[in-house]
């Protein structure tokens, strides 16, 4: 049997510039920015669709695959 897989949004924290583009783009609402620090993902909601990815104008969020 093999492992099931699923992307999810994972942000490099200490890149990010809690500008908040990515969580108004998440259909979602799976990310919100914690203590207007940085970006945050609920791991639990995101799906992988990548669109938080396409608006962070500093390019530090990408999908990565993590067991199911
Ligand atoms: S990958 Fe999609 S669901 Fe996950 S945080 Fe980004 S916009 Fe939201
Ligand atoms: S869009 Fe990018 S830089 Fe802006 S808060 Fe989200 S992860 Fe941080």
């Amino acid at each position: 049997m093999t492992a099931r897989k699923k992307r999810r949004a994972v942000v490099d924290e200490r890149a990010c510039v809690a500008c908040g583009c990515c969580a108004k783009a998440c259909p979602l609402s799976a990310i919100r920015i914690w203590r207007g620090i940085r970006a945050e993902v609920n791991a639990e909601r995101c799906v992988g669709c990548g669109k938080c990815a396409k608006e962070c104008p500093a390019s530090v969020i990408e999908m990565q695959e993590v067991q199911a």
